[in-house]
């Protein structure tokens, strides 16, 4: 194999720019500019004032999404505000992702559209990250606490348990947009795969989203149909490719597992 250069275009947040680019391996490497507040508050004392910039001496790398299906890094110098009052460092939040993640809101995104038909290990591959940071996004989103718009329009929706067995015992419903196929999206997370566990995620939608519902797609073990078919007056219940992927994958492993028992 060997490489060439050329120049492609990125999509970027507002207010981030890119100052440098780097392939390490099999991994893109960008070196990241961002807007900063005018204004910092200090976590000390509590006194704002204009941002007066420090820079952390050392390069902080963040997760982001893929480029030619490999991972895409961003680094940057954490940037601090220094108190004029009493000298106290504050780190400044950064609009692209949350404090503390090592990922951007946007790969978190990405995380939980894959999630949409596939297990948490299968994510993980696929991504090249442990499991414990999957089930890490997942329970992020579900302590978030997320309302669904009232003005989104939502013709089909997918039902899904998951087990998040890494980090705890725990059982989570995933209920999601497949309005658009290609671009499927997470609505709501709630603990738990029972009949409860799905009202609370079809509860989140108005009686008119509910009405403009037409299509469901859920795993097909559990109580999702019977709690969709019950909520979704105008719903069918519609088998789809991902969820017969994923049963039938379920089936193979099973098959293997009984062969390698009595071989
Ligand atoms: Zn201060």
């Amino acid at each position: 194999m060997h490489s060439v250069n050329v120049e492609i275009e990125v999509d970027l947040p507002d207010g981030v720019t890119v100052r440098g680019y780097e392939r390490h391996g099999a991994a893109h490497v960008f070196e990241i500019d961002f807007e900063l507040p005018a204004k910092c508050l200090c976590s000390k004392c509590r006194h704002e004032a204009p941002t007066n910039l420090r820079l952390k001496n050392e390069f902080l790398p963040v997760r982001d999404l893929e480029l030619f299906g490999q991972p895409t890094f961003w680094v940057y110098q954490p940037p601090l505000h220094q108190c004029p009052r009493c000298r106290q460092r504050t780190q400044i939040p950064t609009s692209f992702k949350r404090p503390r993640a090592r990922y951007t809101y946007r790969f978190e995104e990405q995380v939980l559209a894959l999630l949409v038909g596939l297990s948490v290990e299968e994510v993980a591959r696929r991504l090249g990250v442990s499991a414990e940071l999957v089930e890490g996004i997942l329970e992020h989103r579900l302590q978030a606490e997320r309302t669904i718009p009232r003005d989104a329009v939502i013709t089909s929706i997918g039902m899904d348990e998951l087990s998040l067995k890494k980090r705890h015992k725990l059982y989570v419903t995933v209920m999601s947009d497949l309005s658009d196929p290609e671009h499927p999206r997470v609505l709501a997370v709630v603990k738990g795969r029972d009949r409860e566990a799905a009202e609370r995620c079809l509860a989140m939608l108005s009686p008119q989203q509910r009405e403009a519902v037409r299509s469901h797609r859920t795993d097909m073990s559990a109580v999702y149909p019977q709690v969709c078919s019950e909520q979704l007056p105008n719903s069918q219940l519609v088998l789809d490719r991902f969820h017969v992927a994923k049963h039938l994958g379920e089936l193979v492993d099973r098959v293997r597992k009984k062969h390698a028992v009595s071989s």
